[in-house]
Formats: structure tokens, sequence, C-alpha cells
């Protein structure tokens, strides 16, 4: 078989981070085989190279499931049911190239296995998307999280306050600096004749800028708080209802009954640091650990999505014909109970689990609608799935089922003028149908005449 996958270069593994590899195929071509050395016991033979599986477990693992060909693209999976996986960190320069997940090799046993892992694991798994966490975490157990004991509330607050101050008198400061820069420069171009003032007035502007030393250098907020503060390791962080946080302690808490493995509340604190935001993590011993309860609702719509079908076909080549059921039959109960289903079983977006938990007031909206691969333009129809809370809405990201990559939804103004996905030429469009579902057998779409 052929991979469909889009042809990128390809990197060292210890040049990804985990969420870049998580879930992710690797070609390994044949040249990196002596990188493999060490394994070469256990590995099956191939002739050319092997196609693995990166994910995360406690650490990030690759497991050999077939051999692929780096020129043609071919690959071909084991057959047998023993799977050889070895940690990423023990094969750091390793070559690879990333395929992305597509619909055919996620119906491999062991990717499959994987994934149902990951799932039931959704919560915990959900964390890991929040990219401000990472300077937090263990870099060999991406889950294992760099804590600070909260003992001192106020000591905390007095800390991350001083700090955002200095990172604002900071940024000022280089403003500063850049602006006075720049006007120098004018003023180089304007007095090119007086060489002599002009570096007078540089030499002024500089001093000026760097008068206050208290800003250099600059201080690290968690090198502050690990001085003031107890630190500690956690796992498993996970949002909880009430907008607040709970992860699982690693070892035994002196001075007090949590013990290893003991859920704890955890406080996230989102502070800037050089440009860049970063969550610390505090352990609140004394704090009530809330439950993760998810509570959704259908969202109701002021206005449903057209219940439309769509019939194209391609007049030029006859290579292509189909009809799209788009938009939502009403409430749609039987679509709700899917998406129910799916949260249930830990099927959605990761990133969408910390809003269903930790927000009281989270609504579903969904209808059927067609998407587009932005790479192969494969045109498919998906559930378009929107998360609602009072202040704010998430769209789920949706994936071509043929190559993994990110597709777009076509609006429904653009179906007619799409173009054949076989042979490029424009579509014919029939004229719009409504459609609506049989209420006694399932899934079953009528048209209207
Ligand atoms: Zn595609
Ligand atoms: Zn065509």
């Amino acid at each position: 078989m052929k991979l469909k996958a889009k042809r990128i270069k390809r990197h060292m593994v210890r040049t990804y981070e985990f969420w870049q590899m998580n879930l992710r195929l690797l070609v390994i071509a044949e040249d990196q085989k002596k990188l493999l050395e060490d394994f070469s016991a256990k590995l099956p033979p191939s002739d050319s190279g092997y196609l693995a599986f990166s994910y995360l477990d406690k650490d990030l693992r690759i497991a050999f499931l077939g051999t692929v060909d780096d020129e043609s693209d071919e690959y071909e999976f084991f057959d047998n049911k023993e799977i050889v996986s070895i940690p990423a960190s023990a094969v750091p320069n390793l070559l690879v190239r990333i395929v992305k997940l597509s619909e055919e090799l996620a119906e491999n046993p062991f990717i499959q296995q994987v994934l149902q892992e990951q799932a039931n694991n959704a919560l915990a798994m959900s964390t890991l998307t929040i990219r401000a966490l990472d300077s937090r975490r263990d870099p060999q157990q991406p889950n294992r999280l760099r804590a600070f004991l909260v003992e001192d509330e106020d000591k905390i607050n007095e800390l991350i306050e001083l700090h955002a101050m200095r990172q604002s008198a900071l940024e000022e400061a280089e403003e500063q600096a850049a602006a006075a820069s720049k006007k120098a420069k004018r003023t180089k171009k304007k007095d090119s004749d007086h060489p002599e003032e002009e570096t007078e007035e540089d030499d002024e502007e500089t001093e000026e800028v760097n008068e206050d030393e208290s800003l250099s250098p600059q201080i690290n907020i968690s090198d502050e708080l690990e001085k003031a503060l107890q630190e500690l390791w956690v796992y498993d962080l996970t949002p909880a209802n009430n907008s607040s946080w709970r992860a699982v302690l690693e070892a035994d808490l002196s001075g007090s009954k949590l013990k290893a493995g003991d859920p704890v509340h955890v406080d996230l604190r989102f502070v800037e640091q050089e440009g860049e935001e970063i969550a610390l993590v505090f352990v609140d011993p004394e704090a009530e650990v809330e439950d993760v309860k998810i509570e959704v609702s259908s969202y109701r719509a002021t206005r449903l999505p057209w219940r439309k079908a769509y019939e194209l076909e391609c007049l030029a080549n006859h290579d292509f014909h189909e009809t799209y059921y788009l938009g939502r039959n009403g409430e749609d109960s039987k679509l709700f109970n899917k998406i129910v289903a799916d949260i249930r079983y830990g099927r959605l977006d990761p990133a969408m689990y910390i809003d269903m938990v930790q927000k009281d007031d989270v609504s579903m909206d969904f209808s059927r609608e067609l998407y587009r691969c932005r790479h192969c333009g494969d045109l498919h129809v998906t559930r378009r799935l929107r998360l609602v809370t009072e202040e704010s809405s998430m769209s789920e990201p949706y994936y071509c089922p043929k190559c993994g990559e990110r597709s777009s939804q076509v609006k429904r103004v653009h179906i007619a003028s799409l173009n054949c996905p076989e042979c490029h030429r424009p579509l014919d469009m029939k004229p719009e149908k409504v459609w609506y579902a049989s209420e006694e057998e399932d899934d079953s779409i009528l048209l209207e005449d």
C-alpha cells in the first residue's frame, strides 16, 4: 500500500516536541538502520526502511509497525502480534519523516489500541495541549509537572505582582530604547555632514535608556518561587469543575494526611516571561478537590443551518458524482446522542474537554457540513461541532480522512463553484433539494420533492 501523505523534510527525533510526535507515523529510511543497531536483535527484518508509530505513554515511544520504502512510499504492516516499542529518547539522532494519521493507517490494531488508551485518559490528555505548561514538565515524562506548595498565599501574590511590574517596566524600557535608536538613525541621516555632533547625541540617548539598573539582568519568576516555596511533583493534571484544576501527588505530603496517589487541588497562574506566557503550578493541600463531571446541552440556535442536499457531478470526465446531505434535522437527537457518546469515550478534540469540565454553561452547536482537504482536495461530509459558552466558542479542528492534513469547511455559497477532486474541471451542481431524516429507520435520509 502507498502512503497518501504530504512529503516533508526529515528531522531528528530530538528536534520534535512530544506533542508534535504524539500519534504520528514515522518513515525511517534504510540509511537510518545503523542508528537502530542496539535494537536489531529485537526488530523484524526489513529490506527497506521501517514504518513506525510514535505516541505518548508515560514517555514518548516509537513502535515499529511495518516496512516502508522512503522513495516510493510503499508500506506494509507486519503480521505479528508482538510489536517492538522503544523509548524515543534512546534514538535522539534518528532522522524521521513525520506522516499524519489517516483513516486507513488508523485501522492498524496497535494504533487502535493506543488511540483507545489515550481516549480513556482524555481529561489528563487535555492539559497536554497547554503550551504554557511545557517549561514545567519533566522533559522525559510530559505528564509529570513541577509544582510549588502553597503555604503562604500572600507571599506568592507579592512575588507574582512584583514580577508583572518588572516585566512591564522592562517592556517600556525596551520600547524606549527602540524609539531612541530609530531617532538616532534618523538624526544620523539628517546630520551626516556633522559626524561629531551625531556621536554626542547617540551617547546621551543610550545613557538615558540604561539608567534603571534594577531591570537587568532579568529575574526568572520560577527561580524566585523556588527559593521561597517548597517544590513537589504532580502528574495527570486535569481540568475540574468550577474553573479549577486537580492533579495526583507523586509522593506523600509531609505535614499533611495526603499520600502519594491522592488527588489534590491545583491552581494555575499564567505569567509573562521573556515575551512568552508560562503557567506556574501551585498545589493547595487545604483547598477542596473539585469533581470532573461533564454536563452539556444542545445549543439552541436562533436559526438552524440550511437542511439541503447538494448533488455534484463531473460532466467533463464522468469521474465524480456525489450527493451531500448538509445541515441538520431540527434538534437531531440522533446526532446529538452520538456526540454525547464521543464525549463519554474521550473521542473529541482534547482541548475541548477543558472548557467542558470547567464551565457549567456549555452547549453544543452541530450540523453536517462539507469539508475540503487543504492538501489533497478530498471532499467529505463531517459533523461540524462548536462548543459554546457564555463568553466564548470553540470549533473542533477537522482532518482529512485520506491524508490526515487539515480540512476547511466549504461555505454553502461556494459549493456550486467547486472543481472535480479527480480531474480538477468545474463540477455541475443540480438544483438544491431539502432532505429530512426518516423517523423509523436509522440514518436513512429522504428527499422532499
Ligand atoms: Zn487530504
Ligand atoms: Zn472530473
